[in-house]
């Protein structure tokens, strides 16, 4: 079991925000922003680079958790990030596909 998918067994605690038969969202434990939420399909891919034509169902319900979390913590209008980091050079750690929505800032651009 990947490390996300005991959080969504209530295996493991977290601050739970959002969830439903396709996705589940939790603060991230090392928040980079004043809003940042992971947002994890239910389904284990180990990240977008595992996703084929397949999953392009899973990939837009993420996407969608993702604009509903960010509504529901009132990052709209001001705006918000979502990331995802693929691989060792993007600094992915947890092998699981997640989406980090960050706001609640200012952000720049390039990031680093
Ligand atoms: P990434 O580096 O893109 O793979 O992102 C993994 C994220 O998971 C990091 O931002 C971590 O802070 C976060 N993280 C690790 N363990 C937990 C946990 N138990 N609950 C919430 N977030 C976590």
């Amino acid at each position: 079991m990947t490390l996300f998918e005991k959080i969504a067994a209530r295996q493991i605690p977290a601050d739970i925000v959002y969830e439903d038969e396709h996705t589940i969202a939790f603060r991230d434990l090392h928040p980079v922003a004043p809003i940042h939420v992971l947002v994890t399909p239910r389904l284990p891919l180990p990240g977008l680079s595992s996703a084929g034509t397949e999953h392009i169902e899973v990939l837009g319900h993420c996407l969608n958790a993702a604009r509903r979390v960010a509504a529901q913590l009132g990052l709209e209008p001001g705006g918000y990030r979502v990331v995802i980091n693929n691989g060792d050079d993007a600094g992915q750690t947890v092998p699981h596909l997640h989406l980090h929505l960050l706001g609640g800032r200012q952000m720049s651009w390039p990031p680093g």
